[in-house]
């Protein structure tokens, strides 16, 4: 863990304290307000667990590796290796890899058999 990148994280997250704890004081006076300390100490606390929680979850979604790749499937279709008839696999788009067929004019499904072997040499998993 990046301890530098973490702290950087928390303390953007506390950039949105000043928006949170107007809003919390609006919605508990009926009128605007600046909020109490409390709602200040409350928003800061909250964005402190926030960050802690987010983290994790906002570092998979942009360094996930299965994110990375957009598949297509289709029922009934011909696999353009082993020729069998079946739910069609296709690897549209690997996007670290600069993979992009989302636009082939004849998109290749393949079963899912041959789809594996297709995925391995792209470094993809199935
Ligand atoms: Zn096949």
């Amino acid at each position: 863990m990046n301890i530098k990148r973490f702290a950087l994280y928390l303390f953007r997250w506390q950039l949105s304290t000043p928006i949170l704890a107007p809003v919390v004081s609006f919605f508990k006076f009926g009128r605007f307000t600046f909020g109490t300390p409390q709602d200040w100490l409350g928003a800061g606390v909250a964005n402190l667990i926030g960050g802690a929680i987010f983290y994790w979850v906002d570092r998979f979604i942009f360094t996930s590796k299965s994110l990375d790749v957009q598949w297509e499937v289709k029922s009934n279709v011909e696999c353009a290796d082993c020729h069998k008839v079946s739910t069609g696999y296709r690897i549209a788009v690997v996007k670290s890899k600069d993979y992009d067929k989302s636009k082939d004019k004849n998109p290749e499904f393949r079963c899912a058999n041959c789809c594996k072997i297709k995925a391995r040499e792209l470094g993809v998993m199935f």
